[in-house]
């Protein structure tokens, strides 16, 4: 293991920047988004959540699948493959992290989705520990260590004072550190005891929250919560339908695959989607999904009973707590948990 002198950290971003495209939290009017090394904006590695997940990275908002032209009566197709430019994340936080084994789960299944493969083969995460903690998180809930070293991340970080703790994970995060080892320094034992009571502390500071005691694993069974309709109309009455909730979710994935042309030109582009649109899941004979009542089931069911019945208990939420700060009507996640284990 190795540490990383605070005094060296602009050092160590100019070196990684010298080999691969580089991408920090950095606060642009008001907003955190993860943003290159060169962009405007100011690094921010205190406040804990970008606006927009770690998703956009291995699974970008609209991408162009290929492209298309007329030329005497024929046409001409392009497709279009990923950027082979390798990229590294620097300060992603543990729900982050976890968001990807979510995806991975996904996407890298029969039939692989190939773009988002190449996304994440040309990647490389490193990870930083929450020292404190915001209101609306709750990962612990779903077995995100805060301090923990998550298996998708390639290089952990635990902020420890003077210096970050450097532990890298995987064969990626050993190749870079090896491409920085002029920056890093052994950990000596003192590190090691530092370390072990800071993960200690922020643990302990993450079991005091009280949205982390909430008992996910007493909901209802399957049918028991589908048929729940009384308490589904009652949530989803005030929802408004705008998609925000699946927006700034970094475990939502569903898209939509449309063609856009013009007169002799055109191409096809995946975009998310969101299952709170009515016209999602929109077929030639109807929708099978008729009220928002029956979208917000699907959404809660999918994240809460669906994927973790499909994934050996793993839940499709990693307890960001973004659905609770957007949602203009607070309609969120906790909401929802509470009232499915209270009327079990
Ligand atoms: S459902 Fe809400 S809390 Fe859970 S991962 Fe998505 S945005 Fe975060
Ligand atoms: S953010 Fe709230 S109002 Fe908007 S779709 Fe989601 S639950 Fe409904």
């Amino acid at each position: 293991m190795k540490k990383l002198f605070k005094n060296n950290l602009d050092n160590l971003w100019k070196k990684i920047d010298e080999e691969y495209n580089l991408f920090l939290p950095k606060m642009d009017k008001g907003t955190l988004k993860f943003k290159n090394f060169h962009e405007d904006g100011e690094i921010d590695l205190k406040t804990l959540k970008t606006a927009v997940p770690l998703k956009n990275f291995v699974f970008p908002q609209s991408e162009t699948y290929l492209k298309f032209k007329t030329e005497n009566k024929k046409i001409k197709f392009k497709v279009e493959s990923v950027s082979e430019d390798k990229y590294v994340i620097f300060g992603a936080r543990p729900c982050d992290i976890k968001s990807l084994e979510i995806l991975d789960n996904i996407f890298l299944r029969e039939p692989v989705d190939t773009y988002y493969k190449a996304h994440r083969d040309r990647g490389i995460v490193i990870s930083l520990a929450c020292n404190n903690i915001e209101s609306s998180c709750f990962c612990e809930v779903f077995g995100v260590e805060p301090a923990g070293v998550l298996k998708s991340t390639d290089v952990a970080l635990v902020d420890c004072g003077d210096f970050y703790y450097w532990n890298e994970v995987s064969e990626n995060g050993k190749n870079l550190t090896e491409l920085l080892k002029d920056i890093l320094v052994d950990v000596k034992l003192e590190d090691e005891i530092l370390y072990n009571e800071i993960k200690e502390r922020i643990t302990k500071l993450f079991a005091e929250n009280t949205l982390n005691t909430l008992q996910i694993d007493k909901i209802g069974d399957l049918k028991e919560v589908f048929e729940n309709e009384k308490v589904w109309k009652e949530l989803a009455r005030r929802c408004l339908a705008c998609g925000s909730c699946t927006y700034v979710c970094p475990t939502c994935h569903c898209y939509d695959v449309k063609d856009y042309a013009g007169n002799n030109s055109g191409e096809r582009f995946r975009c998310w989607d969101s299952c709170m649109y009515s016209d999602f899941t929109l077929m030639a004979h109807g929708n099978p999904r008729t009220t928002q009542m029956q979208r917000v089931r699907q959404r809660f069911m999918h994240k809460l009973v669906y994927y973790p019945t499909n994934h050996d208990g793993v839940y499709s939420c990693v307890g960001c707590g973004r659905c609770i700060e957007k949602c203009p009507v607070h309609l969120d996640i906790v909401k929802v948990i509470k009232k499915l284990v209270v009327n079990k």
